[in-house]
């Protein structure tokens, strides 16, 4: 049977009809309705954040986040993440400035980040890639001599904490995705946690018209809103959070085991006094691309889909390599021809694990 990188976690079909019941009677299906305001109590909680907007999707919240604040100029990211983030920037008419990552765990590199900062520079977004928490302290530093405002996309990063602080407290706001292959989802979703009230405010108008009452329209909002439908996967889906996080942990631990004494691959060490989510299993091979893509070829072959994540680095795809340059940044171009995420997802078998991982050996031993 065909394994994909991930599968997405669902309750009983009976949980989620009992949850959407009540739409057929209330007949309030979108629109800030019950099951929204529920979740985002219950998320406010979860993610020990004063103020949590939920979006459709997590690359609109991210959208709605930086034209909520205003910006103008250049925002400072890394080009070892996923699409969304750079398509954001771009699409809010800022440049993106790219920042190279750390070897040890992908993440921005805060001592390069002084160098990149100028006078258009009007904000920083790094990315806790993998789930794995950046240096914030480290950026947080440099950010305030600069006065500079720090926004996370934290889309891989729910349910992480750090000394039981919460990722959503990280900086000034934070992105979520809920899209289905994410650890945590409401089919697709996503959200903005600040503690900024008034921010808080702004980007429920940014995601519904600019719509402040009946006769009324502030500003040129787009529609981003979550649904109903949503909602109601989300709080199902929160039940069942905790065990769907302790079941991707023991599936990790196996990886870990099988393949600790493997000299030419780099796994992942925890983080200090950092409850992981285990969103992802990133395996490093230090043979590089051919090696990479050898481990590849050898799982497709035993229709094993892992995925080589994020590969081609953002500033070679098409619609960027004639801006910007990858050998700007060779960390993130090595980490992109080097890395293959292996399946990750609550109920994949012990066996299959075990089986991916023997895979892996014996293709990296070639
Ligand atoms: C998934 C993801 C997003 C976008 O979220 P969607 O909910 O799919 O729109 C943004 N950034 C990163 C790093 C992601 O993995």
């Amino acid at each position: 049977m065909s394994i994909l990188v991930t599968r997405s976690a669902m309750p009983d079909f009976d949980e989620y009809c009992e949850e959407i019941r009540d739409l057929w009677d209330t007949r309030w299906l979108t629109n800030n309705g019950s099951k929204l305001k529920q979740l985002s109590t219950q998320l406010s909680a979860y993610l020990q954040s004063d103020c949590v907007q939920l979006f459709t999707n997590g690359h609109l919240a991210l959208e709605s986040l930086l034209k909520a604040m205003d910006l103008h100029g250049e925002v400072i990211t890394t080009p070892f993440t996923f699409a969304s983030t750079v398509h954001a920037i771009v699409r809010c008419g800022l440049t993106p400035v790219f920042c190279d990552i750390r070897p040890e765990d992908y993440t921005l590199n805060p001592d390069l980040l002084e160098g990149l900062i100028t006078q258009r520079t009007c904000a920083i977004l790094p990315v806790h890639v993998y789930g794995t928490l950046c240096d914030t302290q480290a950026i947080d530093r440099i950010a305030g001599r600069y006065h500079l405002p720090v926004i996370y996309d934290a889309a891989h990063a729910f349910g992480v904490t750090r000394g039981g602080v919460s990722a959503a407290r990280l900086g000034y706001a934070s992105m979520f995705s809920f899209h289905a292959t994410k650890v945590y989802h409401t089919i697709e979703g996503g959200c903005v946690a600040t503690q900024d009230r008034a921010l808080c405010e702004r980007l429920a108008l940014e995601g519904n018209y600019g719509i402040t009452g009946p006769e009324d329209t502030v500003l040129v909002g787009g529609n981003a809103k979550m649904n109903e439908f949503q909602a109601a996967m989300g709080l199902c889906n929160l039940r069942h959070l905790e065990g769907w996080i302790a079941e991707r942990a023991a599936v990790s631990r196996l990886y870990d085991e099988a393949l600790a004494d493997c000299e030419s691959l780099i796994i992942r060490k925890p983080q200090a006094n950092v409850q992981s989510n285990y969103a992802y299993y990133p395996v490093y091979c230090k043979g590089g691309k051919a090696h990479r893509d050898r481990v590849f070829a050898a799982l497709e072959k035993q229709d094993i889909h892992a995925r080589k994540y994020f590969y081609p680095l953002i500033t070679d795809f098409a619609c960027y390599r004639d801006t910007f340059r990858s050998a700007d940044t060779p960390v993130a171009r090595q980490a992109a021809d080097s890395i293959l995420t292996l399946p990750l997802y609550p109920d994949l078998p012990p066996e299959s694990a075990a089986h991916i991982a023997a895979i892996v050996r014996e293709a990296s031993h070639e």
